[in-house]
């Protein structure tokens, strides 16, 4: 039953996302496999290993993310033989997101040095700062060179739900293949995640490996042979749970509410020069610092540290404090549905008294 069920979903999910008619999918537990099994669909379907390996090949593949991209892609390159250095780091702007001009270079660099680029990953949603790349201008690239358009949807695929935000997806509906984890913005509980395909037979193409021992009814597909998981668990029951309760529109709401106080926020920063912004925030996510005049920069990450310590003992808010173009950030991800004004009025509050104690 649960199998069924997953086939069902995956096929409506892969339908919001516009991948047509033929497109379905699979689960995984988490992201990095959903991205693993992708980016072996694209490698494999771009050099045709799945029998023989990669021994022989006339040149070596590589493919291209953004210098912000999840570390996943890289494991997964390792996984399938081609070694972490055949991500392709890209450029991005001040906003995070991947530049097309700099990929298209990259593009030809690695072709000028004799390595052969299969696959371009596109982040919807960037894990510090939740920024998106150009999807658009990206596919552009892609359609040029004739890759496979891979997007990591796992934090921004959540977008599709709501109305008023989905089309900072725009282009998605292009992807051969796509990673979403609805254990992220979607409030399933751990782990529920996927790997969508524009043409699910791919999968039986340059995939799967038969298991004769499990021979079932040929109306429903086997999924443990089709990805890299054998045994099914059964995630895709509270994944059907949230759809029951809080529906498409319950999950729209949700989202559009987080962009509501992200909006609150992004005012509060920019209203006060002691703040910085990371970069413009697109979804939950918001990353700003402080830093004042008065404190060097080579002290801000130590004085950032102190603050957020402040934060958790005097106010009890927490922000997580990641390293991101070389300085420490608060990064507040706005997932606690619980959230609201008078959370953020704390944490401002919190700022504000600390960093009048600590003016010289
Ligand atoms: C979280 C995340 C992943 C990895 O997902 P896991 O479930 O942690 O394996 C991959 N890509 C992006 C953009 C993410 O935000």
């Amino acid at each position: 039953m649960f199998s069924e069920l997953e086939v069902q979903l995956t096929e409506t999910i892969a339908s919001e996302f516009g991948l047509g008619p033929d497109a379905g999918g699979v689960l995984a537990s988490g992201g990095s496999l959903a991205n693993l099994h992708a980016l072996s669909v694209a490698r494999n379907q771009a050099f045709d290993v799945h029998e023989g390996g990669l021994a022989g090949l006339d040149g070596e593949p590589v493919l291209f993310a953004s210098e912000v991209a999840h570390t996943s892609l890289q494991k997964a390159a390792m996984l399938l033989g081609l070694g972490t250095d055949a991500v392709v780091a890209v450029e991005t702007d001040a906003n995070s997101r991947m530049k097309p001009s700099a990929l298209n270079q990259a593009v030809q660099q690695a072709e000028r040095d004799g390595l052969v680029p299969f696959c371009v990953v596109a982040t919807a949603g960037t894990t510090t700062t939740g920024n998106v790349d150009p999807l658009p201008a990206i596919l552009d690239v892609v359609d040029e060179h004739d890759l496979w358009f891979h997007v990591d949807a796992a934090y921004g695929g959540a977008l599709v739900f709501s109305e008023a935000e989905r089309d900072r997806l725009d282009g998605i509906e292009e992807a051969d293949s796509v990673t979403f984890n609805p254990q992220k913005w979607c409030y399933v509980a751990k782990t529920c995640a996927m790997a969508l395909f524009a043409d699910l037979d791919v999968l039986e193409e340059d995939f799967r490996v038969g298991a004769p021992y499990m021979r079932g009814d040929d109306a429903i597909p086997n999924l443990g042979e089709l990805s890299v998981q054998g045994t099914r668990r059964a995630e895709v029951l509270k994944l059907w749970l949230t759809f029951q309760h809080l529906g498409r529109e319950g999950l729209g709401e949700l989202i559009d509410e987080s962009y509501r106080l992200i909006a609150l926020i992004r005012d509060r920063v920019a209203d006060q020069n002691v703040l910085e912004l990371a970069s413009e925030p697109e979804m939950n996510i918001v990353c700003f610092r402080a830093a004042p005049e008065w404190c060097p920069p080579n002290e801000r990450d130590t004085l950032n540290g102190r603050l957020q310590r402040y934060l958790l003992s005097r106010q009890d808010v927490f922000v997580s404090l990641p390293t991101y173009r070389d300085s420490r950030w608060f990064r507040v991800v706005l997932l606690n549905p619980f959230t609201d004004k008078s959370t953020l009025d704390r944490l401002f509050d919190g700022i504000e008294r600390f960093l009048e104690a600590e003016r010289p």
